[in-house]
């Protein structure tokens, strides 16, 4: 890409471009180990107050930072566009209105979706005891975001860690750092105490140097091979981590579906953000007596869509993110031409912009044996493959090594829940397509090599915290019947305990009582 330079690169530096025009629009510069390590121990120090804060407390600043960007949504769109080459309507529709639903939603429930919480212990309360979870905050978050979503994923986790009474360290992708940087400045506007939120920028390395910091946990998004090297890393120290990863969605439309709107969410689910969605329909499967028809509405559609700069608000479909992308998509294009398939519309860079736009392009006459059909793309292609049976539907749909999210399409309401869960994919979509990232209250995160744990809902609450177990027992004065010294008597009573208390019967249980009695009438006595 041809960027302008506005003053000389310091070895350091990373510099952020506009994808659609290739111009500088800002630089950073590149933290150190050291520097993220000084970042960490600060945000450890800074735990030791939040941690404290009340609920209330929390809630309050997470919704002042929602005013901010309700009063700023322009701008901070516009800057989002500019960085990520998204349009401004999908920064608007697909990442600030979601995070500001988002925050609303955890600084109003994470309160009760975190409260103490009793566990009946069945027979054990008959022994005078009680158990109860309490849900701490882990201590120092990292969060490594990808720079598909730069808003609204970091925003997102920072406000659950938060919430759940963690501080965080945030290292945006070196694609979009300005952003991550917003982030920052928006809590910084709403008097967040020093050192709660930090953001560190830098490329990979201030990644890796990140998650070997000592970090509780380590919330990642991004690709399968960089995630397996977080884990392995991550090993060394035993720091957990939740890995969101690729995803090779696939969109199973059957017969009977309204083919009209299955095309239109096919097109939306391929092509917004120029396909770099984790969960983009990067595989389409429809049933093939109606495959021609729906491929040609399909086509028919795609030709409408306006290619062009992010920033203005007709545009459908904006830039590409970086070059290095737009190379993975051209390499996959010309894979998919060689195997045999039909590219229908689309299918190489439009040349009539400086920056990296690649055409919305539609695929016939794929097959899973295509390369490309188990690569993540993460570009604006929707190959089409056909099936025959439901069968072969689900089939087709599982021989992949990724399990993010899957749609399926059809007017049977009996096969809708039938499928759905034949499907090995950690959200199924019936009638839906991709947009469920966006739902702060259901869980995110993927089956297979899409993932491991959860962002988002209860499930991603659970995993910014450690839940704490307290068991009390009330009865102070005499001994428990299972502690030393053991004697005949013991071992009468712990047969006891196997035969009649194991049972979880109260009535079983009743029968062990006298032979209870002997044994610490026994314990009493030594
Ligand atoms: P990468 O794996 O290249 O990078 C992701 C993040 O990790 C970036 O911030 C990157 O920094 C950082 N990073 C790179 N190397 C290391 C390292 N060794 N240690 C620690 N951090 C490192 O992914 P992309 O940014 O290219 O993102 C695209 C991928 O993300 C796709 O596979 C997509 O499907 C997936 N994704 C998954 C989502 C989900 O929810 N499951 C959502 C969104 C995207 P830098 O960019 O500065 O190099």
């Amino acid at each position: 890409m041809s960027a302008v330079i506005s003053f000389p690169i310091k070895e350091n530096d990373i510099i952020s471009y506009n994808p659609a025009t290739g111009e500088e629009i800002g630089r950073v510069s590149a933290a150190s180990a050291a520097e993220v390590e000084t970042a960490v121990e600060k945000s450890r120090e800074a735990f030791q107050l939040w941690r404290k804060t009340s609920f209330a407390e929390r809630k309050r600043i997470i919704m002042r930072a929602r005013e901010v960007i309700l009063d700023e949504m322009d701008e901070i769109a516009r800057l989002i566009s500019d960085e990520s080459g998204k349009p401004v309507a999908e920064a608007i529709s697909m990442e600030i209105a979601p995070v500001l639903d988002l925050m609303q939603y955890f600084a109003k429930n994470a309160a009760k979706m975190l409260k103490p919480e009793k566990i009946n212990i069945g027979l054990y309360a008959l022994l005078g005891r009680t158990s109860k979870i309490v849900y701490q905050p882990l201590g120092v978050i990292g969060i490594i975001p990808a720079w598909n979503y730069p808003f609204s994923i970091p925003l997102g986790e920072i406000v659950m860690a938060l919430m759940a009474g963690n501080t965080v360290v945030l290292k945006p992708s070196e694609l979009t750092p300005l952003v991550g940087l917003k982030i920052g400045e928006i809590f910084e506007k709403v008097n967040l105490p020093k050192d709660v939120v930090q953001i560190i920028t830098g490329d990979g390395k201030t990644g890796a140097a990140l998650v070997e910091s000592g970090v509780n946990k380590i919330m990642f998004t991004g690709s399968v091979a960089t995630g397996k090297r977080i884990a392995e890393s991550a090993a060394k120290t035993l720091t957990p981590f939740v890995l969101e990863l690729g995803g090779k969605d696939p969109m199973v439309v059957f017969a009977d579906a309204n083919l009209e709107l299955a095309a239109q969410a096919a097109i939306w689910g391929a092509f917004c953000n120029s396909g770099q969605s984790c969960s983009s329909v990067e595989r389409l499967y429809v049933e093939e007596s109606v495959a021609e028809k729906f491929t040609n509405l399909i086509v028919e559609k795609t030709k409408q869509l306006q290619q062009d700069s992010g920033s203005k608000e007709t545009t459908d479909i904006g830039a590409m993110s970086s070059e290095k992308q737009m190379k993975i998509v051209e390499d996959h294009v010309a894979e998919f031409e060689k195997a045999g398939a039909k590219i229908l519309t689309g299918g190489k860079r439009n040349v009539n912009f400086k920056g990296t736009f690649f055409e919305p392009t539609v695929i016939s006459n794929a097959t899973n044996e295509m390369r490309p059909m188990q690569e993540e793309t993460f570009g604006p292609t929707l190959p089409i493959a056909t099936f025959k049976t439901e069968k072969e539907a689900v089939e087709l749909a599982n021989d992949t090594e990724f399990g993010l999210t899957a749609s399926i399409w059809t007017g049977e309401v009996k096969r809708r829940t039938r499928l759905a869960e034949k499907i090995e994919a950690g959200t199924v979509c019936v009638n839906e397509v991709l947009y469920t990232h966006g739902i702060g209250q259901t869980p995110w995160g993927g089956f297979k090599n899409s993932g491991y744990g959860r962002t988002h809902g209860k499930f991603g609450l659970m995993e910014l915290v450690q839940p704490q177990h307290i068991h009390v027992s009330h009865i102070t004065l005499v001994p428990n019947a299972w502690w030393l010294p053991y004697s005949p008597i013991a071992l009468e009573t712990f047969r006891g305990f196997a035969r009649h208390f194991a049972s979880g019967s109260l009535f079983q249980t009743l029968k062990l009582a006298p032979q209870l009695l002997r044994r610490i009438k026994e314990l009493r006595n030594k």
